[in-house]
C-alpha cells in the first residue's frame, strides 16, 4: 500500500497543473503559484506552454514530455525528483492524463514514492458534462474513440449497453462520423455536442444523435460528444455457454485463462469480470 500525506512531508512533488482549455482566466492563482515555485516544468510541447508561461510571468525551465517518449522522459523527471526537485506536468490545455501524456510517469513517481498532488482546474469533459442537460451520474469518459471505422464502431457497440452517460472527445473532421456510427449503433438517443468551452463561440448543440448529425456538418473547433446511457436491460440475454466453448478453444491454442477471457470478452462487448465468473463456475472453483 503506498499512503500519501501530500503536506506533511518534505519529499520531492510531482504536481499535476491543469491550464486553461481556452480562457486564460480561469488560470488559478494556486497553479501560477505552483508553476512558479517549481526549478522545472515538464510539457507537451515547449513552444505552446512557454507562450502560457510568458503571459503569467513563470520562468521555471521546460523540459518536453511526449508520447513518443513517455518512458525515457518519465525516467528523466524521477532522476529530477530523485535529485530532489520537484517538478509540475502540465499539458497543452486542461489536465494532463486525460486523453494527454502523463500516466507513465505518475505511475513511475508513485511506485518511487514521491508525493503526487493534483492541482484543481478547467477539464473539458466536466463542462461538457455538467451543461449538457444529460443526466451526470452515473458518467464514463471515454476519451477519443479510435480512428478507423472498425475499431471505432466496435468500441461503440461495446458501450452501447452501458447505462452511464457516455462522454467522448472527438477532432472536427471525424465529428461526423463519429455521429453516424453512434447513431446507427445506439438508435436516436438523446446527445449535446459541446464546443470551443470556455472560449467566444462557446456552442452546446443539445437533441437526438440523429439531429447531431445533421447538425454538425460545418462545425469547426475542440468538441466534446455527450450521449445518453442505455435504457435497456444492462445485462441482455448472453449466451455464456457458447461464449466459454470459445474461451476453451483459446486456452486451447495456447492462451492464459485470464487472457482468453478478456480478448473473448471485448470481442464480443461484454463484461470480462462477469465472463471470468462464469468461467470459474464452469471450472468448479467458484
Ligand atoms: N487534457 C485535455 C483535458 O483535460 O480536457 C484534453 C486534451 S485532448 C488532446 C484535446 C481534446 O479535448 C479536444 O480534441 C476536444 O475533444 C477536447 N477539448 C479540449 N479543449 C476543449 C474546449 N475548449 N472545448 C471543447 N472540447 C475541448
Amino acid at each position: 500500500m503506498n499512503r500519501q500525506k501530500s503536506f506533511e512531508n518534505d519529499k520531492p512533488t510531482l504536481y499535476l497543473v491543469p491550464t486553461p482549455i481556452g480562457n486564460l482566466s480561469e488560470m488559478s492563482p494556486r497553479a501560477i503559484e505552483i508553476l512558479k515555485s517549481v526549478p522545472v516544468i515538464a510539457c507537451e510541447d515547449t513552444r505552446t506552454s512557454g507562450q502560457l508561461l510568458k503571459h503569467f510571468d513563470i520562468h521555471a525551465r521546460l523540459i518536453a514530455y511526449q508520447n513518443f517518449n513517455e518512458e525515457s522522459s518519465s525516467k528523466g523527471i524521477v532522476n529530477l525528483l530523485d535529485q530532489g526537485m520537484s517538478v509540475a506536468l502540465i499539458s497543452d490545455a486542461g489536465y494532463p492524463l486525460v486523453s494527454d501524456p502523463g500516466q507513465t510517469v505518475v505511475s513511475l513517481a508513485v511506485a518511487s514514492g514521491y508525493n503526487v498532488v493534483p492541482v484543481s482546474g478547467p477539464s473539458a469533459l466536466l463542462n461538457g458534462l455538467v451543461a449538457s442537460g444529460l443526466i451526470v451520474e452515473p458518467f464514463l469518459f471515454a476519451g477519443f474513440l479510435p480512428a478507423g471505422q472498425n475499431e471505432r464502431r466496435k468500441m461503440l457497440r461495446y458501450y452501447r449497453n452501458y447505462p452511464m452517460t457516455l462522454v467522448f472527445y472527438e477532432a472536427p473532421h471525424r465529428i461526423e462520423k463519429m455521429l453516424t456510427d453512434a447513431y446507427e449503433i445506439f438508435g436516436d438517443r438523446q446527445a449535446c455536442l459541446a464546443r470551443e468551452l470556455t472560449k467566444m463561440h462557446e456552442e452546446f448543440l443539445r437533441g437526438t444523435l440523429g439531429e447531431l448529425v445533421h447538425a454538425c456538418q460545418d462545425l469547426r473547433g475542440e468538441m466534446v460528444v455527450v450521449i445518453a446511457g442505455s435504457r435497456e436491460d444492462p445485462a441482455p440475454d448472453i449466451d455464456y455457454s457458447h461464449l466459454l466453448d470459445q474461451v476453451q478453444q483459446a486456452i486451447a491454442a495456447g492462451m492464459s485463462a485470464r487472457d482468453a477471457v478478456r480478448s473473448i470478452a471485448a470481442a464480443n462487448g461484454i463484461s470480462k469480470n462477469d465472463l471470468y465468473e462464469h468461467y470459474l463456475k464452469k471450472e468448479g472453483r467458484a
